[in-house]
């Protein structure tokens, strides 16, 4: 395809040949490599409108950017326009008093912690601070607070949207309900959100959280200890236990160096003392090899994560809900991670409930309220690897763990997948997303996305 000439109106535009081009091309996954022909870089909302609908004019596919790590990509398209909020449009702002927090469509998750966390206050949000917030927060937002506050979703109060008309709208409980609820867990298929206004809880600067490694052989009956420990857990306890490989490097001890182990993350978001004495027995029952948990800084936890898995790596996921980890379920998981095809792969099990499951299932687009446990599959090798089998090991992992599923996928974990899958997704919401998409959306402008297609007819009463 030709280049494609900037329009001015746009603003802040790269093309393929300009300086900074390369480096605002890319996105988090090393893997995904398209060369858009136009990276419009907005200022603020009504340039995001210009925006969309040059692309609508010139029917250029579109491609929305918050923090880029969509693990199939789709904040970048080939020969397409990207509308990439990140790089001016990340800001937050905090107002302690009525404990709102205004965010802008680009903004990254260290961004919102950081802000809230200088008035004693969180947002509930993901584990990784460079995750963007809309593009988390459009699919749910599981992280480590959610069993005490529920999902990011659960602290949305209003969103500013710019729809594929170019209208800059707002959506609330009070303005556009439909829109409100289809943006909390129906992805990015309803227009470009350009600010994101959450309510904010009380958080002091210090809680209990990190991680208690052991190593796999263990692995067996600790993920089952864990699961009968973590159940007899007040909803302030969150853990995602983890089966991962040990980096070569203090503080990880000289015989865990480079071995396969499970580190059982957790987080208690509530007084020091009562989160010291939930991981007792945890720690009574199997001594950790490295024991990482204790009082730490919030901002602390929120970024403990985010050296494993940097930018520019090679990523392929696969997911699924498990109602009970039942011990064939922890068997099967634990063999094919012995198996594992590269040492920066993980498999991650985040233990849902709490908070989450007290809201129905039809209160907002997300569906799983009362899903048991998120199994999520990374496979992560580096950029100079064959790929096969890397893919070939999350895929067969993924079909092992099947019969232990309990059907659906998490949205902000589906990889390029067909569209029964993506259906699943949204389970029982399908059909209210769908019209609600003819609405907002009638041509499907906004579908690089797990893509809702507009209902053929009929709009929603
Ligand atoms: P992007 O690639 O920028 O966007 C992802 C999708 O959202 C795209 O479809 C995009 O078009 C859409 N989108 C982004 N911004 C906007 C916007 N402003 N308006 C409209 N649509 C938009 N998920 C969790 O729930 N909890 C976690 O703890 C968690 N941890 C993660 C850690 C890593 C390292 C990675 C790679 C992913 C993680 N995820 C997690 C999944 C993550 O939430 C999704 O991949 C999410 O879509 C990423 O959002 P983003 O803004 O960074 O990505």
């Amino acid at each position: 395809m030709g280049a494609i000439a900037k329009p001015r109106a746009l603003g802040d535009v790269l093309a393929p040949g300009d300086d900074g081009y390369e480096q605002a091309r890319r996105v988090w996954n090393g893997l995904i490599d398209k060369r858009p022909a136009l990276i419009v870089r907005p200022r603020d909302a009504s340039e995001v409108a210009t925006a969309v609908l040059c692309a609508r004019e010139r029917q250029l596919p579109l491609a929305v950017r918050c923090g880029g790590h969509s693990v199939p990509g789709y904040s970048t398209v080939a020969d397409g326009l990207v509308i990439d909020l990140s790089a001016h449009m990340g800001g937050v702002s905090v107002d302690a008093r009525s404990r709102r927090v205004r965010v802008q469509g680009g903004a990254l998750l260290g961004a919102l912690d950081r802000a809230t966390q200088q008035h004693g206050l969180v947002v509930p949000s993901g584990h990784v601070s460079h995750t963007g917030v809309a593009g988390l927060t459009l699919g749910g937002g599981t992280g480590w607070l959610m069993r005490r506050y529920g999902l990011t979703i659960d602290s949305l109060r209003a969103v500013e949207v710019v729809t594929a008309g170019g209208e800059i709208v707002r959506a609330s409980d009070e303005e556009r309900p439909d829109l409100f609820w289809a943006l909390r867990g129906g992805g990015g298929n309803f227009g470009v959100v350009t600010e994101l206004e959450f309510e904010a809880h009380p958080l002091g600067r210090e809680l209990v959280a990190g991680m208690l490694v052991y190593p796999l052989d263990r692995a067996r009956e600790l993920l089952a200890f864990a699961r009968d420990w973590s159940e007899r857990q007040s909803d302030e306890l969150t853990s995602f236990p983890v089966l991962v490989t040990a980096p070569p490097q203090p503080p990880f001890p000289p015989e865990l160096h480079g071995r396969p182990i499970l580190a059982v993350g957790v987080a208690h978001a509530g007084p020091v003392e009562a989160g010291l004495r939930a991981l007792e027995p945890l720690k009574r029952f199997a001594p950790p090899a490295l024991d990482l948990a204790g009082p730490m800084p919030y901002l602390a936890l929120q970024t403990m994560l985010d050296a494993g898995v940097p930018h520019g790596l090679h990523n392929y996921n696969r997911a699924e809900w498990l109602d009970q980890l039942s011990e064939a379920a922890i068997e099967t998981l634990v063999g094919r991670f012995e198996q594992v095809s590269s040492p920066l792969s993980q498999v991650i099990l985040g233990r849902m409930g709490g908070a989450v499951a007290r809201i129905d299932a039809d209160a907002t687009a997300f569906p799983h309220r009362q899903a048991g446990n998120l199994l999520w599959i990374v496979s992560t090798w580096s950029p100079n690897q064959d790929p096969e089998p890397h893919l070939g090991w999350a895929r067969e992992t993924h079909e092992a763990m099947k019969p232990y599923a309990a059907g659906g996928v998490y949205v902000n974990a589906l990889g390029d997948e067909p569209d029964e899958r993506v259906r699943a997704a949204y389970g029982g919401n399908w059909e209210r997303l769908a019209q609600i998409k003819r609405v907002y959306d009638p041509d499907n402008l906004f579908r690089l996305n797990a893509n809702i297609t507009p209902a053929a007819s009929r709009a929603p009463a």
